[in-house]
């Protein structure tokens, strides 16, 4: 069998989204609208504007604000080298001349990164291949074969070099996906300038991240969240408070059930590394008691182990020492305010000592918040103050604290409390015959649709019957019957779906009861 007959055999290949990652479609999307609307409305109120960031950015970004031991950052990226199609992954060494004159030239464009060290590989390749250059120059014509095998071994030896010195141009910027948004936003803040806008600066986004986790119920590999940041001015505790106020709003307008807020203070650079190295201590003394994560940690995080949920080491870690009972003086101040804060706002608290964050930046506040439905994933939102993450991004010195909730799971706990439905379907069917009727109902549908109903207008004629059964289908809340005699009279049928009755109104008087009824 020829391969076109072979590749016609073939059966088309059926193809489906990545794993982890999934569509969303309509009706559930209409959940998704409300939930982001809420949240667009609600940030609005409390004086936030929208940020819109790209999806990906340098793998560097992240490996510095969310710190190379997280599991984020060690396992979880999205990675990949972005470089020009023109310069193949790695220089053939048979055909250096044409990758140097490529690189030289996208280097030229920005194409490829410029940094000294690219811009050094190439002067350094070209000068060398200015020897070549010369060295042929200066051979009798057609004696390029070898004069003698020490010239010979000279010039393996130079060529070698070249083919290190091209391998040396890194083609490309290494990208990652991005796996949370307050890099970003932090590196948006130094990139515009924004320490010189009236402090602090209140920014929130929403849209997808990209984790390679396993997937299960509530955690995905494309996900989404909706975040907001506060940046910049002071780190005043009622800011801390506002910011928790602000999220629980917005749960509290979609009704969200089992909502419960856990707050910690999780110390900052004076008071964390000697708790930390305290834990360290304790820990050690009960190694072999914990399980093969815990031990691990005690080296990388020994704060994670807090969180870990191994039934054994529950009762290991309740004898912990609790680092409330170690935060500087400040730092138990600026908790003790806090608290105080979200009680003036009526924000109902559970103190939390064993919550830690999974990312490197957090200190001082850190909150999560649960809700019901969720099984094991039911955090819906995390939390805290990053004081220092602008300014490790090479900013300046910068207040910071922000939240993202797990849009995802919020969905999800809505839906399994029931909270999750919203209003679709169309409000009104227009069922219509003759040629002078669709005519009419084509200018009915205008009018209906500029006034905000949702209305589905069939593109062919239809007998009234078949049309009933798809606006029945449809979940139409109304029928609109045009037929020869209504647009002849001037006197429109409406039926209501519900429950088959109907009437007769004239064109203005239909828009005035519609509209009453959907104020209803
Ligand atoms: P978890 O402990 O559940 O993995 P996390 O500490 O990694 O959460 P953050 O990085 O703080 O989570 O992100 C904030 C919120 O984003 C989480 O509370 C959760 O609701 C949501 N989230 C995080 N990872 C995923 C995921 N892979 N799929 C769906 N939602 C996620
Ligand atoms: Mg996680």
């Amino acid at each position: 069998m020829s391969e076109g007959a072979a590749k016609k055999e073939e059966k088309p290949r059926k193809f489906q989204a990545i794993r982890g990652t999934r569509d969303l479609l309509p009706p559930e999307t209409a959940l998704w609208n409300h939930v982001e609307q809420t949240a667009h409305q609600v940030f609005g109120t409390f004086g936030f504007g929208e940020i819109r960031l790209p999806i990906f950015e340098p793998t560097e970004l992240f490996a510095r604000a969310v710190g190379g031991e997280t599991d984020i950052v060690s396992k979880e990226m999205y990675t990949f080298t972005d470089g020009p199609s023109s310069i193949p992954e790695k220089p053939d060494p048979h055909a250096l001349g044409e990758y140097l004159r490529a690189a030289d030239e996208e280097f030229g464009k920005g194409e490829i990164p410029n940094t000294s060290a690219n811009r050094l590989a190439i002067d350094q390749l070209k000068a060398k291949f200015e020897e070549f250059r010369q060295a042929s120059m200066k051979m009798p014509l057609g004696a390029f074969v070898v004069e003698s095998e020490e010239a010979f071994d000279k010039y393996q030896k130079e060529w070698n070099e070249a083919t290190v010195l091209a391998s040396r141009i890194s083609r490309g910027n290494v990208l990652t996906l991005r796996p949370e948004a307050t890099a970003s936003v932090c590196r948006a803040y130094i990139e515009h300038g924004m320490q010189q806008l009236p402090q602090p600066v209140k920014l929130y986004y929403m849209g997808p991240m990209f984790r390679r986790e396993r997937p299960q119920k509530g955690r995905y590999r494309q996900f989404y969240q909706i975040g907001a940041e506060v940046l910049g001015g002071s780190d005043a505790p009622a800011i801390d408070a506002e910011v928790i106020e602000m999220v629980m709003t917005v749960f509290d307008r979609l009704e969200l059930q089992g909502v419960q807020l856990d707050i910690n203070s999780i110390g900052d650079k004076n008071c964390r590394p000697k708790y930390v190295e305290l834990l360290r201590a304790e820990l050690l003394k009960v190694k072999d008691k914990l399980g093969p994560d815990s031990q691990r940690r005690i080296e990388t995080n020994p704060l994670r182990v807090l969180d870990s949920k191994l039934e054994s080491e529950q009762g290991i870690i309740a004898k912990l020492p609790r680092i409330a009972d170690h935060l500087c003086e400040e730092c138990a101040a600026h908790y003790a305010a806090v608290k105080h804060q979200l009680e003036m706002r009526g924000v109902i608290y559970r103190e939390n000592w064993r919550l830690v964050r999974g990312l490197d930046y957090y200190m001082r506040t850190t909150f999560e918040i649960t809700a019901k439905g969720l099984g094991s994933q039911n955090a819906v939102c995390g939390g805290g103050r990053y004081d220092g993450l602008v300014e490790l991004l090479g900013g300046p010195p910068t207040k910071g604290i922000g939240f993202a909730i797990g849009e995802d799971r919020l969905i999800l706990s809505l839906q399994e409390s029931g909270k999750g439905e919203v209003a679709t379907g169309r409000d009104v069917y227009i069922a219509w015959m003759g040629e002078r009727a669709h005519a009419t109902a084509i200018r009915a549908a205008k009018d209906l649709r500029k006034a905000g109903f949702s209305v589905e207008l069939p593109p062919v004629e239809q007998k009234f019957g078949k049309a009933l059964g798809q606006a029945d289908k449809l979940g139409a809340k109304y029928a609109l019957i045009l037929g020869d005699n209504e647009v002849s009279e001037g006197l429109w049928t409406l039926k209501t779906l519900a429950d088959g009755s109907q009437a007769k109104y004239t064109e203005p008087d239909l828009l005035e009861y519609l509209h009453k009824q959907k104020a209803r």
